[in-house]
């Protein structure tokens, strides 16, 4: 079942590429695995899945531990500098970076490994007050300062949209994160790329392909509905 909804989410994905003239292959189909068991994954990996995306540390490392080593592990969940350690040299990009304090803790943590983390920086573009991310006017000056961390790697950038249950109403707001990575990217930053744009979620991903987006985290569509008061 899991299997059969990841490969109809991917061929609309497929199709959202068509529609909007990019190339095929150019968007991350990511499966939002959270509250989901392992069994689950296990079934979508061995159908050929590699990106998967959790919220919780606790919840991506219990995983990590029982499955396959080549997942890519995405972190698209607030992230607690308390908590960096545990995922610096599991995690495969870090989706949620939004204050210089914890990029300055994910920089430590990656020092002491010797690796470099590659991260987006979340933007809050609705400036939603539930929502975590960056206000769209902070984010220049906060790419500058932390692109001089040299065990960080901004790959772009990461939106959460509303919850709409029109899509369009989510297309101002896709638009703009777009134009902002092309504003960053035009400065030509040092250590700064603005390759990845991960936008876009089960409701409005196809508006999100239309507009840019370079990967998409998909859910409820994949895995159904999540429970969580087990
Ligand atoms: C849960 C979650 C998703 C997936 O949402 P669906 O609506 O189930 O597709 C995407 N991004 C983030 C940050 C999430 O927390």
């Amino acid at each position: 079942m899991v299997t059969q909804n990841y490969n109809e989410v991917k061929k609309l994905v497929e199709n959202s590429e068509a529609i909007s003239k990019r190339n095929q292959g150019d968007v991350t189909l990511i499966a939002v695995s959270k509250t989901k068991p392992a069994s689950s994954i296990e079934e979508l990996y061995n159908a050929g899945v590699r990106d998967f995306g959790e919220n919780k540390v606790q919840e991506m490392c219990e995983k990590y531990e029982v499955l396959p080593n080549d997942i890519r592990w995405h972190l698209i969940g607030h992230l607690q500098t308390n908590k960096v350690k545990y995922i610096i040299d599991k995690v495969h990009l870090i989706h949620s970076v939004d204050s210089v304090k914890l990029a300055n803790q994910i920089e430590k943590e990656a020092a002491k490994k010797n690796i470099v983390a590659n991260i987006l920086v979340e933007v809050n573009v609705a400036r939603e007050e539930s929502k975590f991310g960056l206000d769209t006017l902070e984010v220049m000056q906060f790419v500058t300062d932390i692109a001089k961390l040299p065990h960080i790697k901004i790959n772009g950038l990461m939106t959460v949209a509303p919850f709409v249950d029109d899509p369009e109403k989510n297309r101002g707001i896709f638009k703009k994160l777009k134009q902002l990575s092309v504003d960053i990217d035009k400065k030509n930053i040092d250590n700064v790329s603005m390759n990845v744009l991960s936008m876009g979620m089960s409701r409005d991903f196809n508006v999100a392909i239309e507009e840019g987006s370079t990967m998409v985290r998909v859910g409820t569509s994949i895995f159904g509905e999540r429970n969580y008061n087990r």
